[in-house]
């Protein structure tokens, strides 16, 4: 009996965290990539540091650090959509034909299709305005006081694109979050769009992201009203005008493309000359009104009992494409700058480990280790860059590239009285400083 509780004891609780050390991870030292052709420079930091390798066309596998950094935007994403009341759901990948040819969108290009062994016909979903309002019409007829109805997952999407490109920008599969919303009317559905627009505001400023959101063409998903967050960059595949006056702006889609031959194109809004630039896609709104819900017969019952379709929006993120976009407008040619929020880990513990005293460096760099992880907002955000076959330098640079905000030197400055550890702030400035280890918790907490 006492055995039993002992060994309980040390199961449960006896063990300490196993400390992150890089010589203990798998897939390091970096692993050498080679033959990917890129031509973007967020596609060539993501391979060259690790973070991606390149599967087939448009489908990337993530290594340890991109897998971090995608579930820290999921976990952003969750909490401000949930925030406003949605609840989160996940559906199949599989999506069976004849939903697709009740809404006439069979015939998509983009449709990857599949059959199964009994000749049953389905695509794998590139979005899925189908199957939920099916789902959701087999709930019978929605009592008015349950709406709004907001639905959101975030799951891989598949597309056969025509020209897959600049690995995570354009795949083949990739993560998307999108949600559907049922409102009572189009007064309702608006508020509930304006609301999911503004959340996708918030969640552009945390990252730390230049956006701007423009009209949008509703293309094949249909609809009257739409929005799209576009980040500026030059390897944007979207064009967009704005206005500077009045800060309209719309995707080249939406213009009369007489005007945009001429380029002279005036602002619908305020009749001021609007500016050219290219975006890239990162999120996209659309105020669906009652296309779906007629053909699936969503009905909502009001409050004198009649039975009344209901008005529907569905709200697009491209989650992978985000990860990578957000690289690309924050990086240098050389190293990768993340939002801050989306960095893999928060700390690299880097000890000097060569000729005299490396297991004193080592043993500063565990105590270290153990003060930091113990902080609340560090909590399995620290790593030691323990590899003793690459030089402090190298290893400094490595971290550099890869984007760490605060990378900490264990170098001889911290073997004396007061010790003194040297902190790099990438993001901030290119300069380190020397702190104590009281001033390093109090930055870094
Ligand atoms: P694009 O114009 O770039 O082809 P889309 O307008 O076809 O995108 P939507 O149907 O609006 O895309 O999908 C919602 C979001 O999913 C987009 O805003 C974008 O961020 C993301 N997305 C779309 N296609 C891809 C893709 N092939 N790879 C990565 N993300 C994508
Ligand atoms: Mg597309
Ligand atoms: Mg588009
Ligand atoms: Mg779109």
């Amino acid at each position: 009996f006492n055995r039993i509780i002992k060994n309980d004891i040390r199961c449960c609780s006896g063990r300490a965290p196993v400390r992150k050390c890089l010589s203990k991870m798998s897939l390091y030292p970096p692993t050498k990539q080679k033959g990917e052709f890129s031509n973007c420079k967020s596609q060539s930091l993501f391979l060259y540091n690790d973070i991606l390798f390149p599967c087939h066309s448009g489908a990337y596998n993530y290594l340890p650090l991109g897998l971090r950094a995608l579930e820290k935007l999921t976990r952003l994403i969750d909490e401000e959509m949930q925030n406003i009341g949605a609840q989160k759901i996940a559906m199949p990948s599989m999506i069976k034909a004849s939903l697709w040819k009740r809404t006439g969108r069979w015939d998509t290009p983009e449709l990857f299709k599949l059959k199964d062994r009994h000749s049953k016909e389905y695509c794998l979903g590139p979005t899925h305005e189908e199957l939920i309002t099916d789902m959701v019409s087999q709930f019978g007829m929605i009592p008015y006081k349950r709406l709004p109805i907001m639905l959101y997952q975030i799951t891989t999407k598949f597309r056969d694109e025509m020209h897959p490109k600049y690995a995570l920008l354009r795949g083949r599969e990739f993560q998307m979050k999108d949600m559907y919303t049922f409102d009572t009317d189009e007064v309702t559905a608006k508020e509930t769009y304006e609301r999911i627009c503004d959340t996708y505001c918030k969640i552009f400023n945390r990252l730390e992201l230049n956006f701007k959101k423009v009209a949008g063409a509703t293309g094949n998903i249909g609809g009257t009203l739409s929005h799209e967050f576009q980040l500026p960059s030059d390897i944007g595949e979207d064009t967009i005008y704005t206005c500077n006056q009045c800060g309209f702006g719309s995707n080249v889609e939406l213009i009369d493309p007489i005007e945009v031959e001429s380029n002279n194109v005036s602002c619908p809004k305020c009749k001021s000359e609007m500016e050219k630039s290219s975006g890239i896609e990162v999120g996209h709104a659309f105020y669906l009104g009652t296309k779906y819900s007629s053909v699936f017969n969503v009905y909502y019952g009001s409050r004198y009992n009649e039975k009344i379709l209901t008005e529907m929006g569905c709200y697009g993120l491209g989650v992978s494409r985000i990860l990578q976009a957000g690289v690309e407008v924050l990086s240098t040619d050389k190293y990768i700058r993340w939002p801050t929020l989306l960095a893999p880990y928060q700390v690299c513990i880097i000890p000097q480990m060569q000729g005299y005293a490396s297991e004193e460096f080592l043993e500063i760099s565990n105590d270290l280790y153990d003060r930091l992880s113990g902080l609340p907002n560090l909590k399995n955000e620290v790593v030691i860059d323990d590899r003793i076959t690459m030089t402090v330098g190298k290893r400094i640079y490595q971290a550099d590239t890869q984007g760490y905000p605060n990378i900490v030197v264990v170098g001889s400055k911290t073997l004396k009285e007061p010790r003194m550890y040297e902190i790099k702030t990438p993001k901030i400035s290119s300069d380190s400083e020397y702190l104590t280890l009281d001033q390093l918790i109090d930055r870094l907490s």
